[in-house]
């Protein structure tokens, strides 16, 4: 089945329109279309598949175990940098929440690297996680607790100093409904942490249809600032901070390049991603992607 608006699902506004087709480069080579609302400018897939039939639009590749392994130089290279944004993410965590040691859930945690470095740090940690293999993967090698998504109801409310998203809420059918559910689980002085893609960024204004962030129809929203502070107040939360995620820019710009079919795209795509990245030093609003600092209003 797919899943088709006729208003927007966010602010409910019927002023929504065709404001792109995007294909899928990475999976399917289906093309989907991107819908904008002009009233509270959130872009979202249309027609995108729904939880039953969305399984065959992932690779399930990049979930097994043996894609862990530091093969070779690339895969080397990105063992090193997910390290360094591991600690960096802890240093955030830590920063934000000005606690030392905490209880915090990982929404998303997939095989469950960052809820491994949380807990070494001395955190108390459960994550969520809806593939299977991911989860069972994330329990045995991690040694956290890991939930599907459905039994996120069973927390005690106001139970966690932290809640994280990174690169997840981008993927998530039930957009509100999962913003209010979070607000419940934190702590009165609790703070979610929620990392997108960025559609206002410089890359995405450059690559525009062939922007690898669109990742139809695995991302079901597409997000800046001045959309996601409109469905942050609608559930209840204050953006507090908005922080940039460094090296996702150079990532996104190879792939970006790759989707064009460009000759040498991974050195055009290093050397646009730079400039992307020195330009967005300027202006923190057109970073590839960015992280939002969330606190629940009371
Ligand atoms: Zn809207």
């Amino acid at each position: 089945m797919r899943i088709h608006y006729n208003k927007c699902p966010v602010c409910g506004s019927n002023d929504i329109a065709l404001y792109t087709d995007c294909k899928d480069f990475q999976v399917s080579g289906e093309v989907f279309s991107i819908f904008r609302c002009s009233v509270c400018l959130t872009e979202f897939t249309q027609d995108a598949p729904d939880e039953n039939e969305v399984a065959k639009y992932y690779v399930s590749e990049t979930y097994l175990p043996h894609s862990d392994k530091a093969k070779n130089f690339i895969a080397r290279v990105y063992y090193a940098v997910r390290q360094l944004m591991l600690r960096r993410k802890h240093r955030l965590v830590k920063r934000i929440t000005g606690k030392r040691r905490g209880r915090i859930l990982d929404y998303g945690c997939g095989m469950g690297h960052f809820a491994s470095v949380m807990k070494k740090k001395g955190w108390e940690i459960a994550g969520i996680e809806i593939n299977e293999e991911a989860r069972n993967y994330a329990a045995k090698y991690s040694g956290i607790e890991v939930f599907t998504p459905e039994s996120a109801g069973l927390f005690t409310k106001g139970s966690f100093d932290c809640i994280t998203f990174w690169h997840v809420l981008e993927h998530i059918y039930r957009l509100r409904e999962t913003l209010v559910k979070i607000k419940k689980l934190l702590s009165p002085d609790g703070i979610a942490i929620i990392a997108l893609p960025n559609n206002m960024s410089f890359d995405s204004l450059n690559y525009r249809n062939y922007w690898a962030a669109y990742d139809v129809p695995r991302h079901l929203w597409h997000f800046n600032p001045v959309s996601f502070s409109y469905i942050a107040a609608l559930t209840g939360f204050e953006i507090k901070g908005i922080k940039r995620l460094p090296f996702d820019v150079f990532y996104i710009s190879v792939l970006s390049e790759k989707n064009k079919g460009s000759v040498l795209g991974f050195l055009r795509g290093m050397f646009k991603g730079t400039i992307f990245y020195l330009l967005s030093l300027f202006d923190l609003t057109r970073s590839s992607s960015l992280i939002y600092i969330l606190k629940p209003l009371h």
